[in-house]
């Protein structure tokens, strides 16, 4: 719950963290509202887990301070903080039952025993499980594992809920189910969130926002479809989605030259002429002929001036589109990767070889 009444719920200011020498995380600051689902998302080893754990008190940071609802939690130990958490690897008691798993959090908070078995029923009931109560953990599926440990994570109303890569450990398809049912009651909970993924599409999916990080710094944050359609650097760029990078020229602040093509682009901030990398999706790239307007994609304007020819290389079906990498000397040793619908390629007789 919010305690001071203005400002944000979380906020870490101008935290660092080493380890011995090895710096983790540099100067970290940034703000958390109430109700927000935010994902830390980056690459292996670029401190998202190390920012988690210092919310949570399970390491401390080296410098800088964490309020939390207005109170300074920097030096508190975990066991005063406010916060519930899922580990990836479900962390379930095995010799215990599934409802005195959930009980488990509850058992020291000055609620009776009939009190506590409501409030169990009503987590396993709200995680959809409450036929497997008298189970015990190694007799659940992976995916209900990690249900349960929600439900022991938000078991006391904690004011914060913290998931440490929570679905890496299961199959793709219980992942894809279980982040929507996580979002859904999250949602429905109103529990200020901080997951860490290194899943871009999860995190695209599921967050508020995202704070995408490298190397212990934290590179932008934004909601998803501004870290996809606007990302500030080149490494966000790359990391998240598909993305060509093409060298090109910056021609005024909303374009850039491709050879004889000049094109469109977010605004920018380079000088004309100067030399620049052009990051474009593969799902931006439409085909000649092909109306922007019936791709759904009206912010795309086609014009002669927007466009380049190219030939088509090597064709891959991917199912529902076909990733086609196209090549121009322009594009250097890069080749661009298109993807075109099927469609598309059906109604311009797209081979490799052809040109367009
Ligand atoms: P992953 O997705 O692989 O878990 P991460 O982004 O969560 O990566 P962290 O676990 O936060 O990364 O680690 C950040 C860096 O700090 C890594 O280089 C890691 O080796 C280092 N590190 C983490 N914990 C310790 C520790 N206890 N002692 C020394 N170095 C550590």
């Amino acid at each position: 719950m919010q305690i001071n009444g203005n400002g944000a719920y979380l906020k870490i200011e101008n935290l660092w963290k080493y380890f011995g020498n090895f710096l983790a995380l540099e100067d970290i600051t940034l703000e958390i509202e109430e109700g927000e689902l935010i994902c830390f998302l980056g690459p292996s080893g670029c401190g998202k887990t190390t920012l988690l754990r210092a919310i949570a008190g399970l390491n401390l940071q080296s410098q800088g301070t964490i309020t939390q609802g207005g109170r300074d939690i920097s030096k508190l130990p975990p066991s005063e903080r406010d916060f519930g958490i899922v580990f990836q690897s479900y962390a379930l008691f095995p010799n215990l039952t599934i409802e005195k798993n959930v009980a488990y959090g509850l058992e020291n908070t000055g609620r009776s025993k009939s009190e506590i078995a409501a409030r169990v029923s009503e987590l396993l009931s709200l995680v959809g499980l409450s036929e497997q109560s008298k189970k015990y953990p190694a007799q659940l599926s992976g995916g209900q594992q990690q249900r349960i440990a929600l439900a022991r994570a938000i078991a006391t109303n904690p004011g914060l809920l913290l998931l440490d890569e929570p679905l890496s450990a299961l199959d793709a398809k219980v992942r894809v189910h279980l982040r929507h049912e996580i979002k859904e009651l999250q949602r429905k909970l109103g529990v200020t969130t901080v997951m860490v993924t290194h899943d871009q599409e999860e995190a695209l999916a599921m967050a508020d926002r995202i704070v995408v990080m490298n190397q212990g710094v934290i590179e932008q944050v934004g909601s998803p479809t501004e870290i996809y359609r606007d990302p500030q650097s080149l490494f966000v760029a790359d990391f998240i989605g598909e993305m060509n990078q093409i060298p090109a020229t910056a021609v005024s602040k909303d374009q850039v030259r491709l050879g004889s093509g000049v094109m469109d682009c977010t605004p920018h901030g380079f000088g004309d002429g100067e030399q620049i990398i052009a990051a474009i999706r593969p799902n931006d790239v439409i085909p000649h002929g092909d109306s922007a307007h019936s791709l759904g994609r009206d912010d795309i304007v086609e014009t002669e001036a927007n466009a380049i020819d190219v030939k088509v290389g090597e064709m891959e079906f991917l199912g529902s589109f076909w990733r086609c990498r196209l090549s121009h000397e322009v594009f250097g040793a890069n080749d661009l990767f298109a993807d075109f619908s099927i469609n598309a390629v059906r109604r311009l007789d797209l081979q490799e070889g052809s040109n367009m």
